[in-house]
């Protein structure tokens, strides 16, 4: 999928395949005694584990994704916790990419359980066959309890909001097309569209844009000056059938930096929490836009003008700011011992100033992690939840409590992009 343009798209030939429940229908399909029973995959399933997929009948107890073992055993005793199980979901994922691959030259895995076709430069093809044939095939040959929703629209977005919606009809299919955006759209409120969080519903409202059908109408340059740039017009773009949703992002680096009072700078503690505070909101800013850094830097500047310069590489891709403020300490300490100096955090620094770049889109990790969890939330936002209920490491922790086979699978099952060409071909 490569072709952006500012080119109104006419005809509904953009698929998005989003699995059902996937990491627990995964479960159910090799499992019959789960099967019609309230399961829920944990990444751990002691009384910490943070349940990440429900089944429709977890779901219909009212239980949450996201939520701790703890609380959902508490109010729900028949609830079935299963332990993740990355490989399986893994599996059936390349096997299901594969069929795809056999009604479409371009299909883009977007995470672990959804995927984009896009059937624009096939035009002897019928998207709303294809689709039907596409649900009957996956569970006819990968798994009988295996469904998904399928949207078709003029653009990757629409395809997305379309399976969002076809999961509520019955044949979990729908296409949007010129002739019934709007009355896909008159129902929704702000925060149904995919990447609407609350702060800019809140932001829209203020401006008078109180529907998704009023922000489909509202002109670009409106758009744009409530985003406050260029993602406005993008979202115009995305309402009016233009694809977008390959931009590659104009970021090239992203910095944080803070000056320290005299005062302030008396408090080791103080210039330490300010050094993670740095760190959280890069983290914060890379989750927003699915990005993760390749190479980051460091700089330190105090009283007498003078100022200490690290800039270094990842080899694996870094998003958290516990990775960003380990390796940081950790060539900040071999430096301080190789030349024996004073400490590089000490009470006469002025400004620090932590930068991130060479940006990989880390698009699914966090998808995939909390494959489940409600749309309406952005996941990001559930994370961070997460992060200040049980304290910012709480996360990682609870991967960590298992063995470390499993943190490291659960690592390699977050980006589809872990799988090479070659795991798609049968
Ligand atoms: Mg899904």
């Amino acid at each position: 999928m490569n072709q952006n343009s500012v080119v109104i798209k006419k005809d509904s030939r953009v698929l998005f395949v989003d699995m059902d429940s996937f990491f627990a229908r995964c479960e159910q399909q090799v499992n019959y005694w789960l099967r019609n029973r309230p399961v829920g995959v944990c990444v751990y399933t002691g009384k910490y584990g943070c349940v990440i997929s429900l089944s429709k009948e977890a779901k219909a107890l009212g239980i949450r994704a996201g939520t701790r073992l703890n609380d959902v055993m508490a109010i729900c005793p028949e609830f079935i916790p299963v332990e993740s199980n990355p490989a399986r979901y893994r599996a059936y994922h390349t096997k299901i990419i594969n069929i795809l691959q056999e009604y479409a030259l371009d299909v883009v895995p977007k995470s672990i359980d959804e995927a984009i076709i896009n059937l624009s430069n096939q035009k002897d093809t019928d998207p709303l066959t294809i689709a039907k044939q596409i649900k009957k095939d996956i569970l006819e040959r990968v798994g009988d309890w295996l469904t998904c929703s399928i949207g078709i629209a003029p653009n990757a977005f629409l395809a997305k909001l379309a399976s969002v919606r076809g999961k509520k009809l019955p044949e979990g299919l729908l296409m949007i097309t010129h002739e019934n955006i709007d009355e896909v759209l008159r129902p929704l409120k702000l925060g149904d569209l995919p990447g609407i969080g609350g702060n800019m519903s809140y932001r829209l409202e203020r401006a008078g844009i109180m529907t998704p059908l009023d922000m489909r109408h509202a002109g670009p340059h409106k758009l744009k000056a409530i985003f406050k740039g260029i993602e406005g017009i993008f979202w115009h773009y995305r309402l009016n059938f233009i694809e977008t949703n390959i931009v590659s992002h104009e970021y090239r680096g992203m910095q944080a930096m803070r000056q320290i009072s005299a005062e302030k700078r008396q408090n080791i503690a103080y210039i330490d929490q300010l050094f993670m505070t740095l760190c959280l909101t890069l983290e914060k800013r890379m989750v927003k836009h699915k990005f993760r850094c390749k190479a980051i830097g460091f700089t330190a500047r105090y009283a007498d003008d003078t100022r200490w310069d690290d800039a270094f590489t990842t080899t694996t891709p870094v998003q958290d700011a516990i990775s960003m403020m380990n390796m940081i300490k950790l060539r900040i300490e071999k430096f301080q011992q190789m030349m024996n100096c004073s400490p590089i955090f000490n009470n006469e620094i002025t400004q620090m100033r932590v930068s991130v770049t060479n940006f990989v889109d880390s698009g699914s990790m966090i998808y995939s992690l909390f494959e489940d969890i409600d749309k309406k939330e952005t996941v990001f936002k559930t994370m961070h939840d997460i992060k200040s209920r049980f304290g910012s490491d709480k996360l990682i922790r609870a991967v960590e409590m298992t063995d470390g086979q499993v943190i490291k699978d659960v690592i390699g099952f977050g980006s589809v992009k872990d799988l090479s060409e070659l795991d798609y071909k049968t």
